[in-house]
């Protein structure tokens, strides 16, 4: 079996969201606390993190992470890339560096955003001990094989990532064609759900529920939430086999089928 560990379910802004008296910022109820949006994903054989954003080392500290052997980057917006800096720490003993994959494009914002990395560490500073690398097909970590899923976000391709019978995908608007076999036979599908109206980046519910229904995986978790959705309400509402994800949440998934 694999685990999905849930490390972040919010949207860009992370739930509450500043200055926002709305009814879920100001909720107690913990499911509605979402940071920006973050998977762990172990197997028997590798243990990997997808996205590395602004909470990143809260998250880290928060599910006892102390050791991973790669990061997978969906796409640069800062949501998913401002806690890189924080992979220090996790990577300082892996030996010719922590790799961390991202479509080619991913990887030239990476290494801009974060060239301090890519020059080394001058006198006294530590930097992320990282390989950044381009991602132009499936690859085996660790004897795992992660495959690359393009999907469309807005205007841009970004990846969601497949490993064993479990898919990742967040901020998505459309998924190609092309992308459909690579989600067959899934148990667990993770998809992004931003909220009810309609947003040019992001799937809807209701379209995010209209791919659960064409991709049949045995489960659904949706995450990259935003204020407007209530985590109980909404939860209410949802068919059996598809759920709210929330912070801290761990989902077991199959490996077998792993192409
Ligand atoms: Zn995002
Ligand atoms: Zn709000
Ligand atoms: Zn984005």
């Amino acid at each position: 079996m694999g685990l999905i560990t849930f490390l972040g379910t919010g949207t860009s802004h992370g739930i509450p969201m500043i200055g926002c008296d709305c009814p879920v910022c100001v909720s107690s109820n913990p499911y509605n606390k979402r940071f920006r949006s973050s998977v762990l994903v172990e197997t028997d054989s590798v243990r990997i993190v997808i996205d590395t954003p602004p909470e990143f080392r809260l998250q880290v500290l928060r599910a006892g992470i102390r050791s991973i052997d790669a990061v997978f980057i969906t796409h640069s917006h800062a949501d998913h890339i401002m806690g890189f800096d924080d992979l220090r720490l996790l990577s300082r003993s892996v030996e010719g560096g922590l790799p961390c994959y991202a479509s080619s494009s991913t990887a030239a914002d990476l290494r801009r955003a974060f060239q301090y990395v890519i020059r080394g560490a001058s006198k006294g500073a530590t930097v992320p001990n990282v390989r950044i690398i381009d991602m132009n097909g499936p690859i085996t970590v660790c004897g795992e094989t992660v495959i690359p899923i393009p999907v469309r976000h807005g205007t841009e391709e970004i990846l969601g990532f497949r490993i064993g019978k479990m898919a990742y995908i967040t901020d998505c608007s459309y998924i190609p064609e092309s992308s459909y076999p690579l989600l067959d036979d899934l148990d667990v599908l993770v998809l992004n759900a931003l909220r009810f109206r309609s947003h040019d980046n992001h799937f809807t519910v209701s379209q995010a529920l209209d791919e659960v229904r064409r991709i049949r995986p045995n489960a659904a978790y949706f995450t990259h939430i935003a204020h407007e959705v209530d985590h109980d309400t909404v939860s209410a509402d949802l068919p059996d086999n598809v759920h709210l994800a929330y912070d801290g949440l761990q989902v077991a998934f199959a490996e077998e089928g792993t192409r």
